[in-house]
């Protein structure tokens, strides 16, 4: 085989389907978020751009706070983390993570993972692999880290319609009663910005004596009291197992977690791969991610604005009848429906309006349902950034002649 042409025949082919993803270089930059540094190639882009596509929810990524306690971290014992967590890798900082972690979802423990990818993998691998005779049941529209999480345990695999949970019960009362069983779904589905049925995902799942995993990474930070997530929003803590998380996103860090009773999250740390064989997290990252959680468990006004600007959006957006989805979260995923047109339409935000939109396409998102998706934070309730949006977006649909809602 000639492994150079097969590679370059492949990805001709994404291109051509307009599925080819391309990187938007931009510079950061401490304390202006969301406006940033555009540093691609184009010359046709502003030098500033306002970014709407990233998942620092809660602008932690940016916290003056954060950034010092993580300075602080690599002035106090240095850079890496030296190890596994098994093999010297395990400082005082990372502890006391996890028992934030535990405390703030209200359970007895919780464990850090390198990503929130591998912690989904990683729990839902060895939790179907090790239960024996496992049967995992999973929403439809769950995330690729959980699906191959769960293909990774060989355990059998059921699919409920998303968000249905007389379908899940359905299938659940075909099992036989006696094998251990699993639940897996999210809590807001990060692509089009719907939250599950929780409570009866429970009562159903408890019903057939099986266990609850939910994957909170988009609403870690931004829903509950606390911040916790939909979970602690909806009074739910004492009733659901398991829940997974990033600190990726609203905790403005890298890394993943899941929090439950003592006797689970020691059984995923003690026969976990994902968990075992790998380096831990710097402990700089450990601290910032510590000190994101406190500021997230106060961050009342935050939490406040980060709904009004996503509120804004939606209604500003839907007055000039685009076709934004019906989300009922802070994301807001608006309809094109093509990958080149979602493609176009990113690319002519960024050069005439410096909007910074990603286009999310196959396979991300189904064909057909291409989309451009606003995440809102805090920080874009500052100036003019959702009336640039909303006038953006309008101009760019009449250039492109996309269509709008009926
Ligand atoms: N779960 C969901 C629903 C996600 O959308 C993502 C990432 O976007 C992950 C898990 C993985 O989290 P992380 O980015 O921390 O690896």
């Amino acid at each position: 085989m000639n492994y150079n042409d097969y590679f370059e025949q492949q990805l001709g082919t994404l291109k051509e389907d307009g599925n080819y993803r391309v990187f938007t270089t931009i510079g950061r930059q401490r304390g202006k978020y969301p406006v940033c540094k555009y540093q691609g190639d184009r010359t046709d882009v502003p030098e500033h751009i306002t970014v709407w596509c990233s998942n620092d929810y809660m602008a932690m990524g940016q916290n003056d706070a954060v950034a010092d306690a993580m300075k602080a971290t690599i002035d106090d014992i240095g850079a890496g983390a030296g190890g596994t967590r098994n093999i010297s890798g395990t400082t005082d900082y990372h502890v006391a993570l996890e028992k934030s972690i535990a405390d703030w979802y209200q359970q007895e423990d919780s464990l850090v993972f390198t990503s929130g990818y591998v912690a989904n993998f990683t729990a839902l691998g060895t939790l179907g692999e090790k239960l024996p005779n496992c049967i995992i049941y999973s929403d439809a529209m769950n995330h690729n880290s959980m699906i191959e999480g769960m293909r990774r345990s060989r355990a059998e695999k059921r699919v409920f319609k998303h968000n249905d949970v007389q379908d899940l019960e359905r299938l659940l009362a075909q099992d036989d009663p006696e094998r251990p069983k699993v639940v897996a779904f999210e809590s807001v589905y990060s692509m089009d910005g719907d939250i599950a049925p929780i409570a009866d995902i429970i009562r159903v799942a408890q019903k057939y004596n099986a266990l609850t995993y939910c994957d909170e990474v988009h609403a870690v930070g931004m829903y509950g009291d606390t911040g916790s997530g939909v979970c602690e929003q909806l009074g739910l803590l004492e009733e659901i197992d398991i829940v997974q998380g990033t600190l990726g996103k609203a905790v403005g860090q890298v890394g993943g977690f899941i929090t439950g009773s003592y006797n689970m999250v020691d059984f995923v740390r003690s026969f976990g791969a994902g968990f075992i064989f790998t380096t831990s997290l710097p402990p700089a990252v450990i601290n910032g991610a510590f000190k994101a959680i406190e500021l997230l468990k106060e961050a009342h006004q935050e939490r406040k604005d980060l709904h009004e600007v996503a509120t804004q959006l939606k209604a500003g957006m839907m007055a000039r009848k685009l076709p934004v989805m019906p989300s009922t979260s802070h994301i807001v995923p608006v309809l094109v429906g093509d990958a080149d047109l979602c493609k176009q339409a990113s690319d002519m935000l960024l050069s005439d309006y410096g909007i910074y939109v990603q286009p999310i396409n196959y396979p991300t998102v189904a064909k057909g349902t291409e989309r451009l998706r606003f995440s809102p934070s805090p920080a874009h309730i500052n100036g003019t950034h959702v009336a640039d949006a909303i006038q953006a977006m309008d101009e760019v649909f009449d250039k492109l002649g996309l269509s709008r809602r009926g």
